[in-house]
C-alpha cells in the first residue's frame, strides 16, 4: 500500500466498519451530519460528568468521597449543554450519578493515575487514536483500565474477554505505563453498578493488533460499502438517511422465494427476514420504551384503540438450604435424598465457577474437570435451526 487515504483509525472508526459499511462511508468519506440519538447523547453526557467529577479530586489533589451535589450540578450542566429532554432520562442519569459516588467510596488523588487519556498507538501503517476513561494505580506492578459503559445490556463473558477495545486499551496502558507488568482491564456498568473485569494474555494481544491492521486495510480498499441491517440500526446516527432501514421499518423484504424447492431462494429471504426482524424488534422495544415512560406516573393508556398497562411477571427461586428444611420437616425424608430429587446445578453458574477456576488451576486439570462435569451432565436435545455468515 503505498499512499493511505487516512492513516488514522480509532476503536470506534474501525468498529463502524465492522458493523456496517454504510455507515462508516455516510460517517467518514461522505461526512454526514450525524443525528446520534438519545441513548448515545445520554452516554456523552454521562461521561463528561465523570470525567470532570475526578479530575476534579486530581487537580485538588484530594481524598475522601465524592460530592453528590457536585455530580448532580455537573450533570445539570452538562445536560442543558447537551439539550437533552426527559424527565425519565433525567432521572436515570441522577440514579447512576448517585450510584456511581456511593459505590466509589473514599478516592485518593494518587490512584488516578488518568482521567480521559489521550494515546496514539502505531499498528503497521495506522496509528490507532483514543481516549481511555480513568487509569488507576493498583500496585506497584499493576494498572486498572476502566471503560464506563451506560449501556442497557451487560456484555456476556466472551463479549468482555474478546473486547477489540479493551485489547487496544491494555496495548496503549502498556505503552504509557511501561512499569506496569499487569493491565487489569475493567467495564463499569454504569446502570447495574457492576465491574466487568478481564485480562489479556499477550498472544490475544497480537491477534488484536494483527486484526486491527487487516481491518484498517479493508476500510482503506474497499470499493463497496453495503448497509448491513443489525440490531443495533436503533442506535445509528445515520439512520434517518438510510434506505435500507427505512424499508427494514416497512418489513419489506427485496427477495421473495416464490418457489420453496428452491433452497439457495430460501436460504436468501430466511437471511433477509431474520435481519428485518432484528431491526423491527429493535424499534419495537424503542417505542414501547416511549409507552412504559408514560406509564410510570399512570394506570393505562388508550392510543389508537389500543389499552396499554403494565403488569408484573413473578418468577421464583427458592433457596437450596431453607426449601430443603421446610420439605424434611413435611415430609420426613432425609435431606440428601430431597436434594437428589429437587437440585440440579445451573449451567450458567458452573460456567462461571470454571472460568473462575480457569484462572487459578492449570489447564489441564481444568479440561479434565470439565469433562468430569460433562459426563455427569442430564442432556436435553431441542432441534434448532443454527445460521452463520460463511
Ligand atoms: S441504519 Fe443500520 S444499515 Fe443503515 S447505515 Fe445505520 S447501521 Fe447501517
Amino acid at each position: 500500500m503505498t499512499t493511505l487515504r487516512n492513516a488514522h483509525l480509532s476503536y470506534s472508526r474501525l468498529t463502524r466498519f465492522e458493523l456496517c459499511p454504510l455507515s462508516y462511508k455516510l460517517h467518514y468519506l461522505d461526512k454526514r451530519q450525524a443525528e446520534p440519538g438519545i441513548p448515545l447523547r445520554f452516554g456523552k453526557v454521562i461521561h463528561a460528568v465523570l470525567e470532570h467529577l475526578i479530575s476534579e479530586v486530581v487537580v485538588d489533589e484530594r481524598t475522601g468521597t465524592l460530592s453528590e451535589d457536585r455530580a448532580v450540578e455537573l450533570f445539570q450542566e452538562a445536560w442543558s449543554a447537551d439539550g437533552l429532554t426527559g424527565l425519565d432520562v433525567f432521572e436515570e442519569g441522577m440514579h447512576i450519578l448517585r450510584d456511581f459516588v456511593r459505590e466509589e467510596g473514599v478516592v485518593d488523588h494518587r490512584d488516578v493515575l488518568a482521567v480521559e487519556k489521550e494515546f496514539q498507538l502505531p499498528v503497521g501503517p495506522f496509528t490507532v487514536l483514543g481516549f481511555i476513561d480513568r487509569v488507576n494505580w493498583v500496585d506497584d506492578e499493576t494498572v486498572e483500565v476502566v471503560d464506563y459503559k451506560t449501556n442497557r445490556q451487560i456484555f456476556t463473558r466472551d463479549e468482555v474477554d474478546s473486547s477489540l477495545q479493551m485489547s487496544l486499551y491494555h496495548v496503549a496502558a502498556q505503552r504509557l505505563w511501561p512499569w506496569a507488568k499487569n493491565v487489569k482491564l475493567t467495564f463499569r456498568m454504569l446502570r447495574h453498578g457492576i465491574r466487568q473485569e478481564t485480562t489479556r494474555t499477550p498472544e490475544q494481544l497480537a491477534d488484536a493488533l494483527a486484526y486491527v491492521e487487516t481491518l484498517g486495510t479493508q476500510t482503506e480498499t474497499a470499493h463497496e460499502f453495503p448497509a448491513r441491517l443489525n440490531a443495533n440500526c436503533i442506535y445509528c446516527d445515520h439512520r434517518m438517511h438510510c434506505p435500507a432501514y427505512a424499508e427494514a421499518l416497512q418489513g419489506r423484504p427485496h427477495l421473495i422465494c416464490e418457489d420453496i424447492r428452491d433452497l439457495e431462494a430460501v436460504a436468501k429471504e430466511r437471511e433477509q427476514v431474520a435481519r428485518l426482524a432484528k431491526v423491527l424488534y429493535a424499534r419495537k422495544e424503542e417505542l414501547e420504551g416511549v409507552l412504559k415512560a408514560q406509564l410510570r406516573d399512570r394506570d393505562e393508556l388508550v392510543l389508537g384503540g389500543v389499552r396499554y398497562r403494565m403488569f408484573n411477571i413473578t418468577s421464583h427461586e427458592y433457596p437450596l438450604d431453607a426449601t430443603l428444611s421446610v420439605l424434611a420437616d413435611a415430609t420426613g425424608m432425609p435431606r440428601d435424598e430431597l436434594l437428589g430429587k429437587v437440585a440440579v446445578v445451573e449451567k450458567k453458574s458452573l460456567d462461571a465457577l470454571l472460568k473462575d477456576l480457569g484462572k487459578r488451576l492449570e489447564m489441564p486439570r481444568v479440561s479434565l474437570l470439565k469433562a468430569e462435569l460433562e459426563a455427569k451432565a442430564e442432556k436435553r436435545h431441542s432441534p434448532r435451526l443454527w445460521a452463520k455468515e460463511v
